[in-house]
């Protein structure tokens, strides 16, 4: 008997865990942090034999993207735990755990490759690439005593490996007995019309930064390599400089990616915020800003350059900004989920860009799957039952498909 339990995600974004039990054997997908968690440390681990001490029945922890909500609770687990990640997605964590509280080590790991099956005690697991605004995400096959979940993870259809969820729908796995899908979107107007792709995101910057007299300041998380590309590619065309920080430069490099922007490409330069320098220092780490020396734009020299640079912004860097003189800043553009404006912890942000006159536009696509991508992709599953998982709306489903299957968090079910 194959049995699931999704400890958390039946009825919420974000925070993901779900576990899967056969002969006794057990593996999880991900063990994510819930968005509205303010001290990860305090929160109690899910009632999962393995998370609070070594088990020998859970052979393994599938993390299927480098997003906190599907990441943010393994630093809690037992250092013995193996893990199943991307090696790009290790690195990315490895690489974030430098600058931020937010990274990742892990002793035991075993990377997922696309479309190369493994072995784990009774569980075969499947991954499969998909289009996300994490680097390296993946969407899960796992089977066990003749049945077979496919878990979606999270995924979109209008980033730049939009092609990876059109051969999913082309050849998707067969005899699925239930999908766990995502629906981060649904219930959202915007779903139902469809989101831009990042290429179109490309002409609207161009547009923003031609009509930006002085520096252009743009609020994109430094791992959404999607967006980085988008970005560079504009400034590109706008004949603007992308001026990028250690942190994002060693990220992108810890893609293992030759083909995504890094230093030594003309039109990129590095700004390195104090907070980063600090890190670095503390840390002893000198060669993650050495190398960069070339290519480095010191704050008395930013004035200079103002009005032909875009530079890759958060709101810690406020300070920075405001300890040089003379410089003048265009526009701030925002290019992160619209919801993170309203929350009261960038106030601050808000409150200096009117303190200083600066004008706030935004520029944005969603990193989930629209309506219409979920129902092809819920469709190449006709005998399935679909559960709804990451979402707020798992009433909005019936549209989707014609075998919903709604469960609770915390309750075990049969496959
Ligand atoms: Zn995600």
């Amino acid at each position: 008997m194959v049995r699931v339990c999704i400890h958390r995600g039946t009825k919420e974004i974000g925070g993901t865990c779900v576990e899967v039990e056969s002969q006794g054997k057990r593996i999880v997908l991900d063990v994510g942090l819930p968005l509205d968690v303010v001290d990860p440390a305090a929160m109690p681990l899910h009632a999962v034999p393995g998370f609070d001490k070594p088990d020998p029945s859970l052979l393994g922890v599938v993390i299927s993207h480098p997003h906190q909500d599907h990441y943010g609770l393994a630093y809690r687990l037992p250092e013995e735990t193996t893990f199943l990640i991307g090696q790009a997605a290790q690195s990315i964590l490895e690489a974030a755990d430098v600058f931020t509280t937010a990274g990742l080590r892990l002793k035991h790991v075993i990377h997922l490759k696309d479309r190369c099956a493994l072995r784990l005690g009774p569980f075969r697991i499947t991954p499969y690439l998909v289009d996300h605004s994490a680097y390296d995400s993946y969407a899960v096959l796992v089977e066990a005593e003749g049945k077979r979940l496919f878990y979606s993870g999270d995924f979109r259809a209008h980033g730049r490996k939009a092609r990876l969820i059109e051969r999913l729908i082309a050849s998707p796995p067969r005899n699925v007995d239930v999908v766990l899908m995502e629906g981060t979107t649904l219930g959202r107007p915007e779903s139902h019309d469809g989101f831009p792709t990042e290429n179109d995101l490309v002409p609207q910057f161009v547009q923003l930064f031609e009509q930006t007299d002085g520096l252009v300041l743009v609020w994109a998380s430094g791992q959404n390599i999607d967006r980085l590309v988008t970005l560079y590619k504009a400034c590109r065309q706008a004949r603007r400089q992308l001026i990028l920080d250690p942190y994002t430069l060693h990220i992108m490099r810890a893609t293992g990616n030759e083909r995504i922007p890094h230093e030594g490409w003309s039109s990129v330069r590095v700004f390195a915020p104090l907070s980063q320098r600090i890190r670095i220092k503390r840390g002893g780490d000198f060669h993650l800003i050495n190398p960069l020396r070339p290519y480095r734009i010191f704050p008395e020299q930013l004035p200079g350059v103002a009005k032909r640079s875009v530079m890759l912004f958060r709101p810690s860097m406020i300070r920075d900004l405001d300890r040089i003189a003379g410089l003048k800043i265009g526009r701030l553009i925002c290019s992160v989920w619209r919801g993170y404006l309203g929350d009261k912890r960038n106030r601050r942000l808000l409150d200096w860009l009117k303190r200083h006159d600066i004008p706030l536009a935004y520029c944005h696509t969603s990193g989930h799957a629209n309506r219409d991508v979920l129902k092809r992709l819920c469709a190449c599953f006709p005998g399935a039952r679909v559960i709804p998982i990451h979402t707020e709306r798992p009433d909005a489903y019936a549209e989707l498909h014609g075998a919903i299957w709604q469960v609770n968090d915390g309750e075990f079910w049969r496959v």
